[in-house]
């Protein structure tokens, strides 16, 4: 039987026109190093490199902290429960928020990074 290992590709997905490689591996060295503890399907960080559609949406996934924004319920913490999420594939989707979109983002922070 073949076991995961860290580095192995998990999906290959493309949501709304952007191909996204996943790997399994560890967010942190304290995943890495317990010892019962499988490698997981990695998912970008979109909060620190983020990536953007033609149109300008940025992508974000399911469990990404919220941002000012958030439309939803008090006490939520990730964009899935935002009324601006729009499930994509695997945990990986897109937020509509016309105050997030690649332009309005430019002029409110120029120091981020479009990847
Ligand atoms: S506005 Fe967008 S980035 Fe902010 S919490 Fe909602 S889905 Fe996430």
């Amino acid at each position: 039987m073949s076991r995961i290992r860290e580095g192995d590709l998990y999906r290959i997905v493309t949501v709304y026109g952007k191909t996204f490689e996943l790997y399994y591996g560890y967010y942190d060295e304290i995943e890495r190093a317990g010892k019962h503890t499988e490698p997981i399907p990695i998912y970008p960080d979109l909060i620190r490199y983020p990536l953007y559609t033609e149109d300008g949406s940025p992508f974000v996934t399911e469990m990404q902290d919220i941002c000012s924004h958030f439309l939803g319920r008090e006490g939520e913490e990730s964009c899935l429960a935002c009324r601006h999420f729009e499930k994509g594939d695997e945990l990986i989707g897109i937020c509509k928020c016309e105050k997030r979109k690649r332009d309005s983002q430019q002029s409110m922070c120029a120091s981020s990074k479009a990847v």
